[in-house]
């Protein structure tokens, strides 16, 4: 029987689980395209001038809790020696100048007393609109006003730019968790929260109570490896290679040659052809119909926001000796995501990683300066006087995500439309696809379109 030839465009996390799980197939010929010098995309590590490591976005791997996706993401053997686990997240929050360490959502306990009655007052008695479209409106009817116009409006801006007209955002802020408040002590929430009107914009104060709620077992994991996650990325790049994946990186696309509504092959800058029964497109969909020559024309440009990192090593160990991870919500600060690399790694000794979040336009990010971040750091108390740099480094990634618009909706849905209509053996996959974004929900949908597809 002839081999079939399968061409996967992209070598980010979707494209090695992609190759990985179509190497089960021995069936099939695969080709892996990648236009950097490394596969990982926003997996890889970032190395600083004077050489120490950071992750530049996600920093855990975790199992998806089905057992054929995650043989293919994990090698098992010497999973000790390779993986710090962990069975949660240890998330906390700083909202209204204020530490919560026990929870990624945020506490309105901490506000002053005044405030927090008002708060509390309109959160009980606020009736959900739940066939909101707008954001303001889902928002406002769901926490009140006051916990709209101190926290959910300008969360908002803080992740998706004040640019943007927010009667149009859909209430997707949910993925953050801002969606609930922690409000009352947790054996009151635990009553309140069996009627279902509170359940929903009710939190317990702590994630370990929370977790001990939830039946499923979630499993992170972060590399012991000094490469941090890249090393993830590079046993899936090996596994691929030893079960036959062809992998070309800084390979830059051509041209596609369609027939029949069918991509025939790929013809890559250096002149080599590659046939393709079925191809895995996990870039840009709008590059694929350029390169397809498919007419099209979508007049709306999406606005993307830039990620920009700010990693530092210090001398001490951080006031913050226990979070994992914590989320800034606090209005009066730009940081948004802080991860403490030593509180997983449990090392202990002087160079304290840290590695802080700020989203803004393509713009604005010349205007973010370190020292800035560091006074943020002060006023957080995470560092003190007495704490001294020792590495420094400001990491810009552009086009991270889209602002979430209808508008944004409306193109992804039309050029996925267009490239279905015009292109039978192309599967649309990855955070690219417009419909993913989270490590697990990139995965768990590329393994179902290939299995629809293939197995
Ligand atoms: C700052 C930040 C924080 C994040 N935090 C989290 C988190 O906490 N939890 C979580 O689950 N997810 C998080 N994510 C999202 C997560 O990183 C993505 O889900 C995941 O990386 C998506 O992988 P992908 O392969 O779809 O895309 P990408 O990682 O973008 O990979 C695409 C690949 O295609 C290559 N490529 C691009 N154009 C071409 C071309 N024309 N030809 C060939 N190759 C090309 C790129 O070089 C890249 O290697 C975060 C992302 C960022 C930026």
């Amino acid at each position: 029987m002839q081999k079939q030839n399968v061409v996967v465009v992209g070598g980010g996390l979707s494209g090695l689980f992609a190759v990985n799980k179509l190497a089960k197939n021995k069936n099939l010929n695969i080709t892996l395209i990648e236009g950097s010098p490394s596969c990982g995309g926003l997996l890889n590590c970032f190395q600083s001038e004077s050489g120490v490591y950071y992750d530049q976005g996600t920093h855990f791997a975790s199992k998806t809790g089905v057992d054929s996706i995650d043989d293919i993401l994990f090698d098992e053997t010497d999973f000790e020696n390779n993986w710090y686990q962990f069975s949660y997240l240890n998330s906390g929050n700083f909202a209204f100048n204020k530490w919560t360490f026990d929870t990624q959502v945020v506490d309105i306990r901490n506000l002053p007393d005044c405030e927090y009655h008002k708060a509390l007052g309109q959160l009980i008695s606020a009736e959900t609109i739940t066939t909101s479209d707008t954001f303001s409106e889902y928002a406002k009817s769901h926490l009140g006003e006051y916990l709209y116009h101190e926290l959910f409006k300008p969360t908002v801006y803080k992740l998706y730019g004040d640019d943007v007209d927010l009667l149009s955002i859909q209430p997707r802020v949910g993925y953050f968790g801002l969606n609930r408040v922690v409000a009352l002590d947790d054996i009151t929430t635990e009553s309140l929260k069996k009627i279902p009107k509170y359940d929903e914009k009710l939190a317990y104060s702590s994630s370990k109570y929370y977790s001990e709620k939830i039946t499923t077992q979630e499993c992170y994991l972060y590399p012991k490896d000094k490469k941090g996650i890249q090393f993830w990325i590079d046993k899936m790049h090996e596994r691929a290679v030893k079960n036959g994946v062809n992998i070309l990186t800084s390979t830059e696309i051509k041209k596609l040659d369609v027939s029949k509504k069918k991509v025939t092959s790929i013809i890559t800058s250096d002149g080599k052809i590659y046939s393709s029964d079925l191809v895995i497109w996990t870039v840009p969909p709008s590059i694929l119909l350029k390169l397809s020559n498919i007419e099209c024309s979508f007049s709306y440009k999406p606005l993307l926001r830039t990620a920009n990192l700010f990693h530092y090593s210090f001398d001490k160990p951080l006031f913050n000796c226990k979070n994992h991870y914590v989320w800034n919500w606090d209005k009066n600060y730009r940081s948004f995501r802080l991860t403490f690399y030593n509180n997983f790694t449990g090392c202990t000794a002087h160079d304290s990683r840290v590695t802080v979040e700020v989203l803004s336009s393509p713009e604005e990010s010349q205007r973010i300066s370190s020292e800035e971040i560091l006074k943020e750091l002060r006023d957080m108390e995470i560092i003190g006087e007495e704490h001294h740099l020792t590495d420094e480094s400001k990491q810009v990634i552009h086009s991270t995500f889209p602002v979430p618009d209808k508008k944004l909706q409306k193109l992804s849905n039309e050029i996925r439309g267009k490239v279905e209509a015009e292109l039978e053996n192309v599967i649309i996959a990855g955070r690219h696809s417009g419909s993913v974004w989270l490590q697990s929900d990139v995965i768990k949908a590329i393994n179902h379109e290939i299995e629809a597809r293939i197995f």
